[in-house]
């Protein structure tokens, strides 16, 4: 029931809220609903999860049309969006979480229509297999990216690989947490990053403790 796992959800990150002393408000509890059907994707927002993650462009798109008299939820495109898509989704979402490449910066500066917050997604990992940029671009790509003022840098995300331990997970979240802060501190025009978008299904506590203010959460919530 997605009652339930809502609440099992909520209570973790509650604890883990209170374990680093931060307070509740300060996490957003961002629904994936990439797997999920419109009826289970309406479930979750009646329940209050008011924040919808979705990956892919046309089922993105056939659900917030359904749901266009649901005007209160925020959507977030959290996968990879190709430059060819990049019109036909970038002015329909609140946040876009995987901005890796100065080709795509400038496919967005091209068709947005307003200011888009976007994350940065950074590769902390180094798996070979995963989608962001390295660390060691990060500083200069964000510099960069000064010259789109379509894009606003609303933050970081990063993704632990699946298989790690929870040291792994937390000196992965906890190097996020620190780039993030170093970029913030510049306070450069168009890029506060303020926010930190990680923590999953199966690290979001750990990622809660690190100081994520957006955790994307599917499976946890939409378990049979
Ligand atoms: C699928 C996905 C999630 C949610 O994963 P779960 O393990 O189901 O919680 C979070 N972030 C991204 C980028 C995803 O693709």
């Amino acid at each position: 029931m997605i009652s339930d796992n809502l609440r099992k959800v909520e209570q973790e990150v509650q604890k883990a809220c209170a374990l680093a002393s931060r307070k509740r408000e300060e996490v957003t509890l961002v629904a994936v609903t990439k797997t999920v059907d419109l009826a289970s994707t309406m479930a979750i927002v009646n329940q209050g999860v008011t924040h919808c993650a979705e990956n892919r462009v046309e089922p993105f798109l056939s659900k917030k049309a359904a749901m266009k008299d649901q005007s209160n939820v925020t959507w977030h495109f959290i996968g990879n969006l190709q430059r060819r898509k990049v019109k036909t989704v970038i002015n329909e979402i609140d946040y876009f979480h995987a901005l890796d490449s100065l080709t795509l910066a400038a496919e967005i500066q091209k068709r947005a229509t307003r200011k888009i917050r976007c994350f940065i997604e950074v590769n902390v990992s180094g798996e070979e297999a995963k989608q962001g940029i390295q660390p060691a671009m990060l500083q200069s790509f964000v510099e960069e990216l000064i010259a789109y003022d379509k894009i606003e840098i609303v933050g970081l995300m990063t993704m632990a690989p699946f298989h790690s331990s929870e040291m792994e997970q937390r000196t992965i979240f906890h190097q996020l947490h620190m780039m993030q802060q170093s970029i913030a501190a510049q306070k450069i025009v168009n890029a506060p990053c303020l926010e930190l978008s990680m923590g999953m299904s199966n690290d979001f506590p750990i990622a809660v403790e690190e100081g994520a203010t957006f955790i994307r959460v599917g499976s946890a919530l939409f378990k049979e």
